[in-house]
């Protein structure tokens, strides 16, 4: 598996008119290719659910686009572009393969109904350059901007996030007006299964998986149980004086109760987590180093002990391979720039380059990456590379909620407020 991280650098290049120029450009190609496009008209069916699994069906008329692909219609694309473009052609060529990319995404979102049919705007300025357009040596980077007139030069050796990536190989990175996005890459030997970050928290466990992203395994039931059963023995306990041996056999009958609907739902907990995660090794924090348990509060110590964590982890360790990392600021280290995050309004933020994040997340994400074997401190990464820029490591939802299922045998889904959907088959993944 192929391992993607992107790394911000500083520049103070002279650059904003090849930017301006490059802006012009991509406009430019967006342009003629849209102008080219076919408009079918299309039959297009709708659904809408109606309760009880069922839905009702209706039909519209839709105008489909179609992009020219053709390699005669971007040959002359290209020649065209290139009459007036004073830098590198191969700019050109990668201008049109991200033209084709912006119209594509804005294809996706017109099919779905959340784009009018308007030409799109590139607002950005930036220039992707490909790995045909740059030298590199060590930690030096030259890049072509005009043959033989005008390169640029960048070091990436006094940067911060050296460390981490020394030995991975640079792929295409991407200039911005005021900073560069660096891109490294490297092969990873997972023996046919990806590291997966898990981080043990209150409610829930949060799970950073390098494909399938952030999510979150819901355990409010966990503590709904432990609740419940709390509530009865605390009652049995207040008159317990007054008929002590029925109410000690009482006592005894549902701490042992308790304690087996704790251990089924970890069971199931154990089982969807496997299934869910076939191929995957579960990195946990070392939880013997860590202080979470000497932070918590009396009362979730009784609600659910460290046992209840350590149980989770065991029960795993039956059914898929797991590794244990360090604890030590996974949850409190800037994944962007490696300082130390600050609690605010339920999130943590970065007072040095002002990343926000739920805690949640971080501490999954670098519980993952220290199962990578990379350091986080005077480090960082910026995501595991989505391919464009602007796609760094952000303020996100969990890609999914799942919760435990009592009787069945997969995660129930539970789907964000904000994107409640109406499609029952939805519910389950
Ligand atoms: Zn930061």
């Amino acid at each position: 598996m192929k391992i993607v991280l992107t790394y911000r650098m500083k520049h103070n290049w002279e650059v904003e008119n090849f930017l301006t120029e490059h802006q012009k450009l991509l406009q430019r190609a967006v342009n003629e290719v849209w102008e080219n496009a076919t408009w079918k008209e299309k039959e297009v069916k709708h659904r809408y659910f109606i309760g009880n699994g069922e839905y009702n069906y209706y039909e519209t008329t839709r105008l489909i686009p179609y992009f020219p692909k053709s390699n005669g219609f971007k040959r002359e694309l290209r020649n065209k572009l290139l009459k007036d473009w004073p830098f590198a052609k191969h700019y050109v060529d990668s201008a049109i393969k991200t033209a084709y990319s912006i119209l594509e995404s804005w294809r996706r979102n017109y099919l779905k109904g959340r784009r009018k049919r308007k030409r799109p705007l590139v607002k950005r300025k930036f220039v992707r350059v490909k790995t045909t357009l740059m030298k590199v040596e060590g930690s030096g980077i030259r890049i072509t901007i005009k043959p033989r007139e005008k390169y640029l030069e960048l070091d990436f050796s006094g940067e911060w996030f050296y460390e981490r990536i020394k030995d991975w190989k640079v792929g295409e990175l991407i200039i911005r007006e005021s900073d560069v996005l660096l891109t490294f890459s490297k092969e990873i030997e997972f023996n046919g299964r990806i590291k997966i970050g898990i981080d043990s928290n209150l409610m829930s466990l949060d799970v950073y998986h390098p494909e399938k992203g952030w999510v979150k395994v819901d355990l409010s039931e966990l503590h709904r149980i432990a609740e419940t059963y709390d509530g009865i023995i605390d009652g049995l306990k207040s008159i317990q004086r007054k008929a002590t041996k029925r109410i000690t056999r009482l006592l005894k009958k549902y701490y042992a109760r308790r304690r087996n609907r704790i251990e089924d739902f970890l069971d199931k907990l154990a089982v969807q987590l496997s299934r869910e995660f076939p191929d995957a090794v579960f990195v946990f924090e070392d939880l013997n180093k860590s202080n979470m348990m000497k932070n918590s509060s009396k009362r979730f110590n009784r609600r659910l002990s460290s046992s209840t964590w350590s149980k989770i982890v065991q029960k795993l360790s039956y059914r898929v391979p797991v590794e244990f990392v360090n604890p030590a600021g996974t949850s409190s280290t800037c994944p962007r720039c490696g300082s130390k995050l600050k609690s605010r309004n339920g999130l943590v933020e970065c007072p040095n380059c002002s990343f926000r994040a739920d805690r949640q997340f971080v501490g999954a994400f670098n519980v993952w990456m220290r199962g990578l074997g990379a350091a986080l401190s005077g480090d960082e990464v910026d995501d595991l590379l989505p391919g464009e820029p602007g796609g760094e490591l952000r303020l996100m939802n969990p890609k999914s909620v799942v919760r435990v299922d009592l009787m069945g045998r997969a995660f129930t889904q539970i789907l964000p407020e904000n994107s409640r959907r109406t499609d029952p088959a939805d519910g389950i993944i």
